[in-house]
């Protein structure tokens, strides 16, 4: 029987970490195994779905070359493939559950429900949830009651002794007893809605899903999706409850850690190619030294045997590192591109830009290509060359060492030494020519410092503070040639009398 997987999420939220590596397991198991890899759309949350949401599920998922085999936009032998589209699906299976005995229309409306609420909470009952008091109802009343219109759900007939178990890849057999189970739990709500368990499992099984790879939150609702299939007749898929994402604090991974919306990574600059090689490594391995895989390695290599019972640990330095790795992985004209386009959607320059602002941009690629770890990183190391900072926080540019005149000093000092120096050399000029003017500058301003018993880095932050107003920049003598000593001048002048002007420190 071919491998047949899915990705189900509920459009209630943008695409995040823990969804996206389900996904990504479910498609590389469907790729390795020569099987199908099916996206459905899990709606029935009305209240909670949102076009957004779905927009941004459709948008992450092309941005990392993950193609479904069926689904919404693409079709199959099994659609529709969006679950508020298969609405009659649901009813006629459900009507089959009451025709069978399995399950019942209950008529408590909110009212009764609330009440019995409470009376369980005041007496501390132990049996909490629904009294099954609609059991009792014969079902031709029942019957003729929904058929005039009374307002109803249908709710499922579960045992209340015995155990239910299931048997999961990673887990081996588990599950729990029936009386723990919620009591009848709805499958079709007043609104003619199905619930969530209805409509997974029904789908599963008309879709002929093999494995079900899903997050470790749902092991709780499988003893019921068990039930259900049962009801039916139906053998259910083999399950493999994935391991949590964690942070590093040994907390499940969410806001609090950082960013976990991938759109929020893609807006940040990182790439996808990093993206799917670090989040297909949260929960699975390949062997102990591997830890660079492609898209393609992964639809090869991908198997549930590698897949860990412990919980991931998401590091966002390693993914950091992992980034900056494909980053130096690209052609540089296609890493250009990117950046070039980065620049343009965060407004530093035109779109397209224009052959000034790529002459500025190709000379500083050099000099940051290295030291990238986003795409997003270029914006605050280049935005000193296309737009005046600024003099920004003063106090930044002290040193530690030093007060507001001790760094003026030494601001004055280096604009002297690049006043008597000569013009930097054009890009035309070649590297050669701009290594040994930057090596130059930095010897005069180190001979300066020693003579004066200065650090050199006391002697460097004024005058980078002064061109970029800002602490991380690129190195400052490739900076200061890029930028031009008229203009890095005029910038340094400017923030030496700003350094002046600051009150005395006591
Ligand atoms: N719609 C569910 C979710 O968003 C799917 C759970 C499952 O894969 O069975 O997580």
């Amino acid at each position: 029987m071919s491998v047949r997987v899915r990705y189900a999420p509920s459009p209630t939220g943008f695409q995040h970490i823990g969804g996206i590596r389900t996904a990504l397991f479910n498609y590389f198991f469907a790729r390795s195994a020569g099987g199908s890899f099916i996206l459905r759309v899990e709606d029935t949350d009305r209240g909670r779905s949102t076009p957004d949401a779905l927009d941004d599920l459709y948008s992450t998922l092309e941005w990392l070359g993950v193609e479904w085999d069926e689904g919404p936009r693409r079709g199959g032998p099994f659609g529709p493939y969006v679950q508020s589209e298969r609405r009659g699906i649901y009813t006629e299976r459900a009507e089959e559950l009451i025709t069978s005995g399995s399950a019942y229309r209950c008529f408590c409306g909110p009212e009764r429900l609330d009440a019995l609420r409470a009376e369980q909470a005041a007496a501390k009952s132990a049996s909490v949830g629904y009294d099954r008091r609609c059991r009792s109802i014969p079902p031709a009343e029942a019957a003729s009651r929904a058929a005039a219109g009374e307002p109803h759900v249908i709710r499922l007939k579960v045992p209340s002794e015995g155990k239910t178990l299931f048997s999961d890849v990673l887990m081996g057999s588990t599950g729990r007893k029936n009386r723990d189970i919620s009591p009848d739990p709805v499958l079709i709500k007043t609104d003619g809605f199905p619930t969530y368990h209805l409509a997974n499992v029904v789908d599963d099984h008309m879709m002929g899903i093999t494995h079900i790879m899903r997050a470790q939150e749902w092991i709780p609702s499988a003893p019921l999706h068990i039930l259900i299939y049962r009801s039916f007749g139906w053998s259910p898929p083999l399950y493999c409850h994935l391991p949590m994402v964690m942070g590093k604090d040994g907390r499940k991974l969410s806001k609090r850690h950082g960013s976990t919306a991938l759109r929020e990574f893609r807006e940040d600059g990182y790439l996808p190619e990093a993206l799917i090689n670090f989040i297909t490594l949260l929960g699975w391995h390949y062997d102990a030294s591997r830890e660079f895989f492609t898209s393609a390695d992964l639809c090869r290599f991908f198997t549930l045997e590698k897949i860990s019972k412990a919980p991931a640990v998401f590091d966002y330095r390693k993914l950091e590192w992992f980034n900056g790795h494909y980053i130096r992985g690209k052609t540089p004209d296609s890493l250009k591109a990117e950046l070039l386009a980065v620049l343009s959607a965060r407004g530093l320059i035109e779109n397209p830009p224009s052959n000034r602002e790529k002459e500025i941009f190709q000379g500083a690629f050099p000099i940051i290509r290295e030291r990238l770890k986003r795409l997003g990183d270029v914006v605050p190391m280049l935005r000193f060359l296309f737009a005046d900072p600024g003099t920004g926080d003063i106090a930044e540019a002290i040193p530690k060492s030093m007060d507001a005149r001790g760094a003026a000093d030494a601001l004055r000092e280096g604009i002297r030494l690049l006043e008597a120096a000569p013009r930097p050399p054009e890009g035309g000029e070649g590297e050669a020519a701009a290594a040994s003017w930057e090596a130059d500058r930095e010897a005069e301003f180190r001979r300066e410092a020693e003579t004066r018993a200065w650090k050199i880095g006391a002697m460097l932050q004024p005058l980078r503070l002064a061109l970029t107003a800002s602490r991380v920049s690129p190195p400052l003598f490739p900076s200061i040639r890029l930028l031009g000593l008229e203009e890095s001048l005029r910038r340094a002048r400017r923030l030496a009398h700003c350094l002046n002007e600051a009150p005395e420190s006591d």
